[in-house]
């Protein structure tokens, strides 16, 4: 096979779903954000797994991504899409039956006129200023809202990966100025809230990257292995240089694999000599730039030369492998790509 393949461990989801949901209250219901295609997973198989270990509560980004979803679901989840209601969403937010969090008085407005019957929910800006209404428009709207039953208050933290950092607090007592006393369901965790404690809980929690198997969730079980075929093997000689630039040059005898797997499948360029690969438990670095579709490895150390090597496994998780690419382990997943064979166990 040369194409490089992701395994993606269901059962390790599921797991991972089930421990967040075990963190808060009986009476709290844990939903599961499935957006950019289950966070690059393929959200067909990730939302039907996490269903059937009783989700029933689904967020996307996007109606689009609704479609997918509402496919893979059926008609009995609930699919909540945090944009809201935009412009020429109309009909699919009605034939799909998705859940709009409106997020502005503009978004308001559309809804009601377009679809007065139709449920929806309110998104509000408790201090992180990228969507929901602020204070003062929620002050002004709240009473005509609450009268058309929303199902869901819910406001997003923009710290919660840090339990240190005040704003956590700031924002709490924001969301709890603008929805005490309303009786409507109220979210406010991500996964990193719901590790914050009971007083994020509120009724719903979303967690996304934390099924996943990435940080803030530190217990988390591994759910995607990564690793790339062999396609030739070489020797070189000391002073000649390796892949694009030439800035690798072998100081002493070498032996380079090249593999089937680049940055066009989201092995980002950036993490450059930082990431290594394993053959087994045994550590390979990288000699050399990625280039586009293949990574050259310096194997010199092996015995003998495996068909594959890994890049996500035991040893490498998704944030060990955003470290050395100077990034978060949301962007390794979801930059991973269609060019995979994927597999699900
Ligand atoms: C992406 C997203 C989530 C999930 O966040 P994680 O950090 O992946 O758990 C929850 N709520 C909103 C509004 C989001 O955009």
């Amino acid at each position: 096979m040369g194409t490089a393949r992701i395994r993606i461990d269901l059962g390790a989801l599921v797991a991972n779903w089930r421990a967040l949901d075990a963190q808060s209250a009986n009476t709290t219901e844990t939903g599961a954000v499935v957006k950019a295609d289950g966070y690059g997973l393929g959200v067909d198989r990730v939302a039907k797994a996490l269903a059937r270990a009783g989700a029933r509560s689904f967020y996307v980004a996007q109606a689009e991504e609704g479609a997918a979803l509402r496919n893979a679901l059926g008609r009995g989840a609930t699919i909540y899409v945090f944009s809201g209601h935009m412009p020429g969403d109309t009909e699919m937010i009605r034939d799909l039956a998705l859940v709009p969090m409106l997020n502005s008085i503009e978004q308001l407005t559309r809804h009601f006129e377009a679809l007065p019957t139709h449920p929806f929910g309110v998104q509000l800006d408790s201090g992180m200023n990228r969507l929901g209404l602020e204070p003062s428009e929620w002050r002004a709207a709240r009473e005509i809202v609450v009268q058309q039953r929303p199902r869901l208050l819910m406001s997003h933290l923009a710290c919660a990966d840090d339990p240190d950092d005040p704003l956590n607090a700031r924002q709490l007592g924001q969301f709890r100025d603008m929805t005490d006393g309303i009786h409507v369901p109220r979210s406010i965790a991500a996964t990193g809230g719901i590790l914050l404690g009971p007083d994020y809980h509120f009724d719903m929690t979303r967690p996304g990257i934390g099924l996943y198997g990435g940080l803030p969730h530190a217990d988390a079980r591994s759910v995607v292995h990564l690793s790339a075929p062999v396609i030739q093997v070489r020797d070189v000689d000391p002073g000649e240089p390796v892949g694009y630039g030439a800035t690798w040059v072998a100081e002493i005898p070498t032996r380079i694999a090249t593999l089937q797997a680049g940055y066009a499948d989201g092995l980002i360029r950036a993490m450059g000599d930082n990431a290594v690969l394993f053959a087994g438990d045994v550590p390979c670095p990288l000699a050399g730039r990625v280039s586009m579709d293949l990574l050259t490895v310096d194997v010199t150390h092996l015995d003998e030369v495996p068909s594959h090597l890994d890049i996500l496994c035991a040893h490498q998780g998704v944030d060990d492998l955003a470290e050395a690419a100077g990034t978060i382990g949301y962007e390794i997943l979801t930059s991973l790509g269609p060019r995979y064979r994927r597999s699900y166990v």
